[in-house]
């Protein structure tokens, strides 16, 4: 073993020892993670004028989040079609080619569908690690020149990617946050359980997209075979409405968080259900909502944009009236 190695083994029985200690009893069995470093939290005024979040798809249908930062362009997991993607781009005056690198969280079909077509349109890299390039399958044998495995940190034209590890029933899934300058990004969905690496990195993120996938009443009086439902509950599966809710509201903060509530399942939940609970437990814990935090949804299939001063645009009818 090198001594890098020796080093990345060290992390990796840090991180799960330090899941166990947190409750995240469970997860511990889950693969050692990619070594991630953990870089200082950055606090400060919200500074994300030069970042753009746009969520093309979110959900069990299917998953993309394009991130631009001054001009360096990434898309984050390729859940949809390739058209799809490409139709996301146009409102933001970007192509694929525009694209400088592919990141991957995980290799359920929700995340990778349009992977293969995109490799073929484009020719840029793709992140994720070792083992989830070799679960996703023959889709991508011809491209194996493309597949770059996950460092510590990647940086990508004027931006920083740092992969951390997260608790999921895939071979060794990921979350990711992207520093520009002062701004820190963090996506964390597909979360059995919620690690103190997970909270590392949600930790005084501008922007964070978070998991609330369902409400757990729903899932349970719903239509999901028992096992399937209980795989969701479980600490390899997905997180609740409330559980985000509670973690949002323990969570160290600069002055205003933007946050996206992400992989809504279509089956188990509701917009309404969604952002009412998520509020009502803020509430509860005296966090102002559109003060210290800005909630707003991802659209299954449409999209959510953050700009500074800019506006919501979502093809979702939401209300709050109706649950
Ligand atoms: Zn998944
Ligand atoms: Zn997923």
């Amino acid at each position: 073993m090198t001594e890098s190695e020796q080093q990345l083994e060290l992390l990796a029985q840090s991180v799960a020892s330090a899941r166990r200690q947190a409750g995240c009893r469970d997860a511990a069995a889950v693969p050692a993670p990619p070594a991630t470093e953990i870089l200082p939290a950055m606090g400060g005024e919200v500074q994300h004028d030069e970042c753009l979040v746009s969520m093309l798809a979110s959900g069990s249908k299917g998953n993309a989040a394009f991130i631009r930062c001054a001009g360096t362009n990434i898309l984050i997991d390729a859940g949809i079609s390739c058209r799809r993607i490409a139709q996301g781009l146009q409102q933001y005056g970007c192509t694929l080619r525009d694209l400088d690198a592919l990141f991957i969280t995980h290799e359920h079909t929700d995340h990778v569908n349009g992977l293969a077509t995109l490799l073929k349109r484009t020719d840029m890299p793709v992140y994720t690690t070792q083992e989830t390039w070799s679960h996703i399958g023959r889709s991508v044998d011809d491209y194996q020149n493309r597949f770059v495995p996950l460092t510590r940190r990647v940086r990508v034209g004027g931006i920083q990617v740092v992969p951390f590890s997260i608790s999921h029933d895939a071979a060794r899934p990921v979350g990711y946050t992207v520093y520009h300058g002062n701004t820190k990004i963090t996506l964390a969905t597909d979360l059995g359980c919620l690690s103190p690496e997970v909270e590392q990195a949600a930790a005084y993120a501008d922007i964070l997209i978070l998991e609330a996938n369902h409400d757990e009443e729903m899932l349970k009086n719903g239509p999901y075979p028992y096992a399937l439902q209980q795989r969701i509950l479980g600490p390899w599966g997905h997180l609740s409405n409330r559980t985000a809710a509670e973690f949002l509201a323990s969570l160290p903060m600069t002055r205003r968080m933007h946050v996206l509530l992400a992989h809504r399942s279509e089956k188990n939940n509701t917009p309404f259900l969604s952002l009412h609970t998520v509020r009502q437990v803020l509430a509860q814990k005296g966090r102002v909502v559109g003060e210290d935090i800005l909630l707003r949804l991802a659209c299954q299939r449409g999209r959510v944009r953050f700009q500074q001063g800019g506006t919501e645009l979502c093809s979702e009818t939401i209300s709050l009236q109706q649950p």
